[in-house]
């Protein structure tokens, strides 16, 4: 999608720390992090939140669960726990209409509503 800033990022025209790629699936660090580890996994195909996610995606969206967990493992914060939030819309505080998981861990999170 010509205005989405993580198209952007998949297409190079926006410069991103790529921690993971593949065909389907790209993931970089938060320019924000929250957490010592905060990365985004995010599929190549605009998909604009879960809310977009159907029969059809729904394998690249698992597949961005898979990939998520395998970071996790290689970043060491399986071990201890870590969070995978996805933000759907205005009242989640979704900032960027393209799917993506945030990974964060590498310390004691609280759960914060918001
Ligand atoms: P959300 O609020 O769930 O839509 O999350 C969007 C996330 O994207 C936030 O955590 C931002 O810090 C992050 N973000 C925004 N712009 C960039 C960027 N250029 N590179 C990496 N992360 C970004
Ligand atoms: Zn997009």
């Amino acid at each position: 999608m010509a205005d989405c800033l993580f198209c952007k990022i998949v297409a190079g025209e926006i410069p991103s720390t790529k921690v993971y790629e593949d065909e389907k699936v790209l993931a970089f660090l938060d320019i924000n992090p929250m957490a010592p580890v905060h990365i985004l996994v995010i599929p190549k195909e605009h998909i604009p939140s879960l809310d977009g996610v159907n029969e059809e995606n729904a394998p690249t969206a698992a597949h961005c669960l898979a990939v998520a967990a395998k970071i996790a493992r290689e970043k060491g914060i399986a071990q201890d726990g870590y969070r995978v939030v996805t933000n759907i819309g205005a009242a989640s505080g979704q900032t960027v209409p393209h799917l993506h998981f945030h990974i964060l861990g590498g310390k004691q999170l609280t759960l914060s509503l918001g």
